[in-house]
């Protein structure tokens, strides 16, 4: 089974998460945008054996404490999708900007792509591009737990920003209801900021992508 554990971290309280499975204490940290001194006590903690960093987008409070993590844990990153590249080139405005401790560019071991799987011990992952936020940002979906990383795609109530350079309103839109939609109105999703929310949930009742207002 696939077990999770949210560690919100920076200012920004990103929802950080220790993936692993549960047969082999072979995990993965979705999104280390920082206090990774938080993140590391807790896999220690657990017993777990980190074999890599996953990035759903490279926004500072997503990908900020990355560089420090890979080289704590010698592990390698994989994602986002090769779209996101100007923003890990930006990492050090993005920190000044946002008042973040100035911090280390990295190049990612993997980019991701929609179809791709990335593995986290006995359990695999599907990854799926969701553009719109970010030109390049990742979804991962476990179809063994019903469960979806999202980042900053799609929130409880709400959907990511899209004023930021190569975001794009009706970008985010199509990839919510084409991409994520079909996975089932039953999967819980963790997303970057606040509450786990359910698809049909947000079908049901989101005033921004509910089936109320796309027609679906
Ligand atoms: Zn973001
Ligand atoms: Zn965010």
């Amino acid at each position: 089974m696939l077990n999770y554990e949210i560690i919100p971290v920076t200012a920004f309280v990103q929802n950080c998460c220790v993936i692993w499975c549960d047969q082999t204490n072979i995990g993965a940290v979705v999104d280390p945008g920082g206090d990774i001194e938080r993140i590391e006590d807790f896999i220690e903690v657990k017993g777990l054996t980190v074999e890599k960093i996953l990035l759903t987008h490279a926004h500072i409070d997503h990908a900020g404490g990355t560089a420090q993590l890979a080289k704590n844990l010698s592990v390698p990153i994989e994602g986002p999708h090769r779209g996101d590249q100007f923003w890990i080139d930006a990492l050090d405005q993005q920190a000044q900007m946002f008042g973040f401790a100035p911090c280390e560019k990295f190049s990612p071991n993997r980019w991701l792509n929609t179809n791709d799987k990335v593995r986290v011990g006995n359990e695999s992952l599907d990854v799926i591009h969701c553009p719109g936020h970010t030109p390049g940002h990742v979804v991962f979906h476990s179809s063994s737990a019903n469960l979806a990383w999202v980042g900053d795609v799609l929130f409880a109530g709400s959907i990511g920003r899209t004023d930021f350079p190569q975001g794009d309103h009706q970008t985010l839109i199509d990839s919510i209801c084409n991409n994520l939609w079909p996975l089932g109105n039953d999967i819980e999703f963790i997303c970057g900021h606040g509450a786990n929310s359910t698809f049909g949930q947000e079908r049901a009742s989101n005033p921004l992508v509910g089936d109320a207002v796309t027609g679906l």
